[in-house]
């Protein structure tokens, strides 16, 4: 007997129909003869509905508080699917985060993961009930607070449900088929990966993919859990994030034998472009600089320094951070602009990052030429560039993104014959 851990995604609980259909779903999976244990994020956007709520009562958001109203969204869903699959003659208990076990740390509204004791899903499973459990919710080990994962969580809570439970698969259900070559709402004859490797998908999550979080990717690549990523819209097989590397010569039927070069490309306009002018070119300046950002807790990506413009012994310096942190980002290098002694600072949200990820790039020269080939006779201008071993990214305007996107993606082949479906959501 199969024990199989299945996440369903906001936009597939977004109404009472949805609920039902993921309902017969699970009790169908449990009917074949398996296990099942159930992770539910909340309906539609409802998230994002009681943040705008909060915002309308308070100006400055109390974390705590802010962890209690945000995991009710959750709790929302598990008891309707639970009802939903009771009215089928099956039986199902809800369970919160914390009932499920899941412990993390006191950092509220991104706490991570301490242990995983799942006694009562284990239970309930035993004796015969599907266990649903509250997605991106746990409770603090130090204050036994209501903590959540951060946005998208829920991912998180069912890899970390599998893997504590040796769950044989976990299957992540969202609106989509699969993880597919770029993002299907901005390439739709983006094609279906059937297979990737956990090192590949953790470079699309990190590079902008929505697809799955990138936190999920990583705990299932430590613990050894297999993905499945599927639409809860459609029966068909969706694509498999395998965790170790041999896994990969797992080879579905009628696929080719070698691994295609590229496996796909990722978007991300949720960064913004900071750039220190006029920095004095002396050892430690870039260390004053990254210390004060990171004193503001931005999440540095990309960074870039030009050489010193001729005799002036100045230089530029040029990162990328998420648009949210930028505004503290901005005050902390304002504070400290005397100290530092650079010129200026600069700031574009108007900024797209574009990258191309595959493994086989390791191996095959003249994937960067084609590469930046293609930008070029798209029109797109690159403001920055930065590499890994299976990846290339560039800084573009934002609004040449999803040119550049289609571009790149034509020139590596990798458009289908077939439109991609997209089931459902609003893709943020
Ligand atoms: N409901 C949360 C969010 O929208 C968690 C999740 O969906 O995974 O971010
Ligand atoms: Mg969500």
């Amino acid at each position: 007997m199969a024990l199989i851990v299945q996440k369903f995604g906001g936009s597939s609980v977004a109404d009472a129909e949805g609920i039902k259909r993921v309902a017969r779903r699970v009790v169908e999976t449990q009917a074949a003869g398996n296990r099942v244990v159930v992770v539910v994020s909340a309906m539609g956007d409802s998230t994002d509905e009681l943040l705008d709520l909060a915002e309308q009562v308070s100006s400055s958001s109390n974390p705590r508080e802010m962890d209690m109203l945000l995991s009710a969204g959750e709790r929302i869903s598990m008891a309707l699917l639970a009802m939903a699959i009771h009215e089928s003659g099956s039986s199902a208990q809800s369970f919160t985060g914390s009932q499920a076990g899941m412990i993390t740390d006191a950092i509220h509204g991104k706490a991570r993961i301490i242990a995983v004791s799942p006694h009562r899903i284990k239970a309930s499973i035993d004796k015969g009930d599907i266990a649903i459990v509250a997605g991106f919710q746990g409770m603090s080990q130090d204050s036994n607070d209501i903590t959540t994962l951060g946005r998208g969580g829920s991912d998180t809570t069912a890899v970390a449900l599998a893997a504590a439970l040796k769950a044989d698969v976990c299957e992540i259900y969202t609106d989509v088929d699969g993880v597919y070559t770029a993002d299907p709402r901005v390439v739709p004859a983006a094609r279906k990966i059937s297979t990737i490797s956990s090192e590949e998908m953790l470079e699309m999550a990190a590079s902008g993919a929505k697809i799955l979080h990138l936190r999920c990717v990583e705990y299932a690549r430590r613990f050894g859990v297999p993905l499945h990523v599927r639409s809860s819209f459609s029966q068909l097989e969706g694509t498999w994030v395998l965790p170790n590397p041999d896994d990969t010569i797992k080879i579905q039927e009628g696929e080719p034998l070698e691994q295609p070069i590229i496996s796909g490309v990722a978007h991300d306009r949720s960064e913004a472009k900071v750039t220190v002018v006029g920095v004095p070119d002396i050892p430690g300046k870039a260390a004053e600089i990254f210390g004060i950002v990171a004193g503001a807790h931005s999440n540095i990506d990309m960074i870039v320094q030009n050489v010193s413009t001729h005799g002036s012994g100045r230089t530029d310096i040029s990162f990328t951070l998420p648009i949210v942190e930028g505004a503290d980002a901005r005050a902390a290098l304002k504070t400290a602009q005397a100290a530092v002694g650079y010129e200026s600072v600069e700031y574009d949200e108007q900024i797209g990052k574009l990258s191309l990820i595959g493994a086989g790039m390791r191996s095959n020269p003249g994937v960067s030429y084609k590469f930046f080939k293609a930008l070029s006779d798209a029109g797109v201008n690159i403001d920055m560039i930065s590499t890994s071993e299976i990846r290339i990214s560039v800084v573009t305007s934002a609004d040449l993104l999803d040119t550049a996107v289609r571009a790149v993606h034509a020139a590596f082949d990798l458009d289908g014959e077939a439109v991609a479906t997209v089931y459902a959501g609003t893709g943020r």
